[in-house]
């Protein structure tokens, strides 16, 4: 294993996913353990340091570790590295994560919300390399976003800016999660592309749709990813069902355009595969939604790194601009 290597740890409610990776953003090795988020502090610490000393024995030395950037579900502190209450980490409360895991490993430790984190190595590495100023947004179960400008995450005042999933569209919407009305994420997510889905398999029933073959004829089993294997095959309602969720996310995009006016606009998740095809759907749809004359200038990308996104983002977290030289360099 070569030296001058980042790790990235990524925390989830049920798993953690860690990887070395090389100061210009290959992912080199990983591994997923088990995340404790339910049975104390103690635990839930000592799972992610395992999963951290499990990766430092694969290097020749623990000074080849150059930094360890850690993302987690939000509410945290970016700045002081505490994680603040996530629903989804009911094991840390108030809990200084940056500052015990620096205890253990004596390297620099960076924490950031999982959104935020993989938006910037997108721009460091990815899609959004080459652009100063990203909007990423991240469409699976939730719809996270993270803002770049001039190549540094937008944290806001207290760490909570860019939670562009939850802006809404609807003020007499659907209520999301988050307990507000007609958030993007309540409309377009995975779950509310099934939830459609239904709507309209009940709407027509008798439909020879090839969602409701995958649901083995059980409308209630439906989910998004059936919907897209539906449309990959050409499937008609698939198609109306992907549409519809394309205008909600143009109108959202559309704002989002008005107040941030990115240099490159990056769709990752675990749904970006499927409404990649529709991408130049939402371009030809932004004159209605967007006030700047030029919105359909600004690309609409999928993002780089699929699942490992986490992995990528807790590296660009502690990485530094290297150049690609200087990285090589780093290397020897
Ligand atoms: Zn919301």
């Amino acid at each position: 294993m070569q030296d001058g290597l980042l790790m990235g740890v990524d925390v989830g409610g049920t798993k953690i996913a860690a990887g070395l990776v090389t100061p210009d953003g290959e992912i080199r090795s990983q591994l997923k353990a088990p995340m404790i988020s339910r049975e104390g502090p103690a635990l839930a610490l000592a799972a992610v340091v395992s999963a951290i000393d499990s990766l430092y024995a694969q290097v020749k030395s623990p000074a080849s570790i150059q930094g360890i950037g850690i993302c987690a579900p939000g509410p945290l502190d970016p700045n002081t590295g505490v994680i603040v209450n996530p629903p989804n980490l009911p094991c840390w409360r108030d809990f200084p994560l940056s500052s015990e895991i620096a205890k253990k490993f004596g390297v620099s430790i960076k924490v950031d919300n999982d959104a935020n984190a993989a938006a910037l190595a997108e721009a460091r590495w990815g899609a959004g390399r080459g652009y100063k100023n990203v909007f990423y947004a991240s469409i699976g179960t939730g719809i996270g976003t993270g803002i770049i400008l001039d190549g540094t995450i937008y944290h806001g005042r207290t760490g909570a800016a860019a939670e562009g999933g939850h802006v809404s569209i609807d003020y007499r919407g659907p209520r999301c999660g988050c307990g507000k009305l007609g958030c993007i994420e309540a409309l377009a997510a995975g779950p509310a592309i099934a939830l459609r889905a239904r709507a309209h398999l009940r709407q027509d029933l008798g439909t020879d749709s090839a969602i409701l073959e995958l649901a083995h004829g059980d409308i209630e089993a439906v989910t998004s990813e059936m919907v897209g294997s539906a449309y990959a095959t050409g499937d008609r309602m698939a198609k109306d069902i992907l549409l519809e969720t394309i205008d909600l996310l143009s109108v959202w995009i559309g704002n989002t355009i008005d107040l941030l006016e990115p240099d490159v606009i990056l769709i990752g998740g675990g749904a970006a595969t499927m409404l990649g095809p529709l991408f130049d759907e939402i371009r030809d749809r932004l004159p209605g939604y967007c006030v700047n004359s030029r919105c359909q200038e600004i690309p609409i990308l999928k993002a780089r790194y699929g699942a490992d996104a986490g992995i990528a983002g807790g590296a660009a977290l502690c990485s530094t601009t290297f150049t690609r030289a200087e990285s090589l360099s780093a290397l020897h």
